[in-house]
């Protein structure tokens, strides 16, 4: 493949990552990446800004983004496979690529809420959850749909900092199920002490009025419903008839490449990661960061004439925020099963925080040097066992 014009699709962990790697490749690339805002969000520090805690996610682009990759402040509202084009929201001149990096990332789920609940999953939402709490009156119920990390995260961040409303944590399942028993005693025992009421294995149906009406009947006053249940991926990829999962992520094989276009690679939460490779991977900046790095060497390879390799890559820990100052480190095997050893408490909080900083680290190190970055290698096939889930 001989290619000039490299095209990336979403400035987050994945997009500026593969973009800061090419970009630092020795071959003559222009590499341009399309986003809709000018900032960097740092999604993993949503909660929060959602809460208060923190002002902004938001972080210059030019910080982290290579100096010599063109930015296109926009949406990309279309792409033709076939003329290899990507058309813009605003309606500008559509640009030609040689090759293109799909990384446009999640965003909230809304489907399943019931009416006049908050979303929450992208900076927009977080901005609206965050007015909408400082309205709520003294003794007024939270209550967060959905005990995923992130779900775990906003409702230990906002019982901190507003001691004064009742925070509630509605579960399908276990809370903290999916962590070891002494990861999973850590988060409930942290979330008990800052007043947050776990509800398990209980279904939300709908909003009435202020009343949440739950599977077996249960009801429970709320005055402010946020849901949490998962990430939504945009459907771009489909609308442009590329092929996608039932999700609508982008279907990639195990190089990260698209089957039927060769020119066109994925990374990040839009993509769906063959089985043989990704199995395991759940949608997370843990993710993100390797998939847009593998991507970027796929990219070289094939313009070096090489066969790209599989994606190899797998985790070392989960790391989870409870409030300022406290989280839980859980570690895990390469496909993301718990494994015993957990810190927990304050020099957890403070691990979470330095974790959170390396993003960004990391980011700005591999546009000063070009494939610097490294990752926890994959589990042999035989070893995965987790069925793919979102964060
Ligand atoms: C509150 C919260 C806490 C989290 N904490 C953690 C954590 O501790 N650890 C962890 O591993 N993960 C965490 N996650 C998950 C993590 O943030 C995501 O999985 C990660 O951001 C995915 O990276 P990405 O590059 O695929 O996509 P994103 O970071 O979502 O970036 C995608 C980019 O593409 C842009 N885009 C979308 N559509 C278009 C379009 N049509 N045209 C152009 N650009 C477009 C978006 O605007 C965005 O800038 C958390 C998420 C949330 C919400």
């Amino acid at each position: 493949m001989s290619a000039r014009d490299v095209v990336i699709i979403g400035a987050g962990y994945a997009g500026v990552m593969a973009a800061n790697r090419l970009a630092g490749s020795n071959h003559d690339l222009r590499v341009s990446v399309i986003n809709p805002v000018a900032d960097f969000v740092e999604r993993i520090r949503l909660h929060e800004v959602a809460a208060g805690s923190r002002a902004t996610a938001a972080v210059p682009m030019g910080s982290v983004l290579a100096g010599h990759v063109d930015f296109i402040e926009d949406s990309a509202s279309r792409i033709d496979p076939d003329d290899r084009r990507v058309h813009f929201a605003s309606g500008r001149e559509p640009i030609g690529y040689d090759v293109l990096l799909y990384a446009v990332g999640s965003g909230l789920v809304s489907s399943g809420a019931p009416d006049g609940a908050y979303g929450f999953g992208d900076a927009e939402s977080a901005a609206r959850l965050r007015a909408g709490l400082t309205r709520l009156d003294r003794g007024a119920t939270v209550s967060i749909v959905g005990a995923g990390l992130t779900g775990v995260e906003l409702a230990a961040e906002v019982a901190q900092k507003y001691p004064q409303l009742r925070v509630r944590l509605i579960s399908r399942g276990l809370i903290a199920g999916g962590l070891s028993e002494s990861g999973a005693t850590a988060v409930r025992t942290r979330l008990t002490a800052l007043g947050v009421e776990m509800v398990e294995n209980t279904d939300v149906q709908q909003c009435e009025g202020s009343t949440l009406v739950c599977s077996g009947g249960i009801t429970l006053p709320s005055d402010c419903t946020v849901w949490a249940a998962g990430f939504r991926v945009p459907r771009l990829a489909r609308d442009s008839g590329l092929p996608t999962d039932a999700e609508a992520r982008l279907i990639v094989d195990e190089s990260l490449s698209c089957p039927d276009y060769p020119e066109i690679f994925g990374a990040g939460d839009a993509v769906r990661v063959p089985d043989s490779v990704g199995r395991h991977l759940r949608m997370s900046c843990a993710s993100a960061l390797p998939l847009g790095a593998h991507a970027a060497d796929s990219i070289t390879a094939r313009l070096e004439n090489r066969a790209p390799a599989p994606l190899s890559a797998g985790y070392m820990i989960r790391c989870i925020s409870l409030g300022r100052k406290s989280g839980l480190i859980q570690t895990v095997t390469p496909d993301d099963r718990p494994r015993r050893f957990v810190v927990r408490g304050r020099l957890a909080g403070v691990a979470k925080e330095q974790i959170c900083r390396m993003t960004l680290s990391w980011l700005k190190s591999e546009l000063r040097r070009g494939g610097s970055f490294t990752w926890p290698k994959g589990p042999l096939p035989a070893d995965v066992s987790v069925p793919v889930e979102a964060r």
